[in-house]
């Protein structure tokens, strides 16, 4: 496998190679890599992944190989405090903040100090506290060169660091956001490279959807409702009845959540359209941000952040305009719901052209690696769905076999997993398998709740020590 990448880095190849679980495929991809002395990106499935590999492979295979490549490892922004947004949080004295005062004054004082801005440096604020999203940008509210801290901006020496590292690890989130919104004519975010590796590249086909959408989420309508009063508190555009203009979209955005129902759910634009009383809470969002672009137009002229917030208002209101035409046939449309919010999403039905264009059409070599990519030993499916019909491909099984060391078992019959009983239901099967494996048995949960729930029911029920 080594060998086929070497050939395939050299020759400017598109390949995608399944190599099975315990097959070293890390090493074989990682070692062509770094001796090619190319300019190479790594993107991996998570940035868990995106961790392991930067502290350990990477080190690892770069000592062995005695090589002096440059490594680097790119977060995406939401990872790097934004001094300008900072800024405006602190400058806020309205007394309505949605986190305890204390977070942002940790904050503040490490900002003093920070070399990289990077937001795991900061201890004493929780993860899920929103202050975060008060001090860290995101694509929609950065407002790039005309933003006085565009120089020292931690966003851009990451990137820029970046740009200059020959080993880049990333994550496919950040390289497909950045593909995506080169589309849209952003600058490019990630540097330009010789050589892209995908890791897990099975998750490739559903993430490379998901930036291709487009959507308006109520999360992004409350943002910009909160960013528009901090931008008028540092603009000051003066404009009467801003605050309680901006208090009846974010109302209008929650009314609209609530006439989807109270439960947690996905489905077809047409579904959604027949919940009743959702057309007219829809209907007053429209209009509610048509409101609010015409009072951000008379405040754009104010300043920079207050014109951001206008733009952003511009874009919701076209996006939603278009949700509402049934015209384009290459497009779905569907939502979601959380127990918070919604997101309403029109999602190519096929993104082989547009992904294959901005990926794979470039002078570069192209890997794609998972353990689970062919079907049958073909990876037709896999090679239609991302535009891929005449890239290279070969398969290196794992040394381990299934068919004779492995039993599949599907249970008939449990509760859904949002069902209050299926924890239970799964301990109890569990606990019969545990017998008669004798333990030496793995569970794998998908949350920490399940996992504790779990755990404490299987305590002092089967023989064997229960590791958590
Ligand atoms: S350039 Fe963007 S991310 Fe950087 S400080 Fe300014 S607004 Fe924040």
């Amino acid at each position: 496998m080594a060998s086929r990448i070497e050939q395939a880095i050299a020759d400017k190849e598109i390949l995608i190679a399944e190599s099975g679980t315990g097959t070293g495929k890390t090493l074989a991809y990682l070692v062509p890599a770094l001796l090619s002395g190319k300019k190479v990106l790594v993107s991996t499935g998570t940035r868990h992944l995106q961790d392991q590999l930067y502290k350990q492979d990477l080190p690892l295979v770069r000592r062995a190989l005695e090589v002096p490549a440059s490594m680097a490892l790119l977060k995406g922004r939401s990872n790097y405090l934004c001094r300008l947004r900072l800024e405006q949080a602190e400058l806020d004295q309205s007394g309505y903040r949605p986190y305890p005062h204390v977070d942002l004054a940790v904050i503040s004082k490490w900002s003093l100090i920070t070399l990289h801005g990077d937001v795991a440096e900061v201890s004493g604020v929780p993860e899920q506290s929103r202050v975060w999203s008060d001090v860290t940008s995101t694509v929609d509210n950065c407002i790039g060169t005309k933003c006085r801290h565009y120089d020292d901006c931690f966003v851009n020496t990451a990137r820029k660091d970046a740009m200059e590292a020959d080993i880049l690890v990333v994550n496919h989130h950040l390289f497909l956001a950045d593909v995506a919104l080169k589309e849209e004519g952003y600058g490019q975010l990630l540097p330009k490279v010789e050589v892209v590796i995908f890791d897990e590249a099975h998750q490739i086909p559903d993430t490379a959807s998901m930036y291709f959408s487009t959507g308006v989420s109520q999360r992004q309508i409350l943002d910009l409702c909160r960013d528009a009063q901090l931008a008028e508190v540092a603009e000051k555009s003066g404009i009467a009845g801003f605050e309680i203009r901006v208090d009846e979209l974010e109302k209008l955005a929650k009314e609209c959540r609530l006439a989807m129902g109270t439960s947690v759910s996905k489905g077809s634009w047409s579904q959604l359209e027949a919940v009743s009383g959702f057309t007219d809470a829809l209907e007053s969002l429209k209009q509610g941000l048509q409101q609010m672009l015409e009072l951000l137009k008379s405040a754009a002229v104010t300043g920079d952040q207050l014109e951001n917030c206008y733009e952003r208002t511009q874009v919701l209101v076209d996006r939603l305009a278009a949700l509402g035409i049934d015209s384009n046939e290459e497009f779905i449309r569907w939502y979601e719901t959380s127990k918070t919010g919604f997101r309403f999403h029109s999602t190519p039905l096929s993104i082989a052209d547009k992904f294959r264009e901005l990926v794979c059409e470039q002078d570069r070599s192209v890997i794609f690696t998972s353990a689970t990519l062919a079907v049958s030993g073909s990876f037709t499916h896999y090679q239609q769905q991302l535009g891929l019909e005449d890239a290279c491909s070969g398969i290196w099984p794992g040394p381990f076999n299934y068919a004779e060391q492995a039993l599949f078992y599907l249970p008939e019959g449990l509760p859904e997993p949002g069902d209050s009983d299926h924890t239970a239901s799964v301990v109890e099967l569990a606990e019969k398998l545990i017998k008669i494996s004798r333990g030496r048995v793995f569970m794998l949960f998908t949350s920490y709740r399940a996992l504790n729930e779990a755990a404490s029911m299987l305590e002092g029920r089967c023989d064997y020590p229960l590791l958590v």
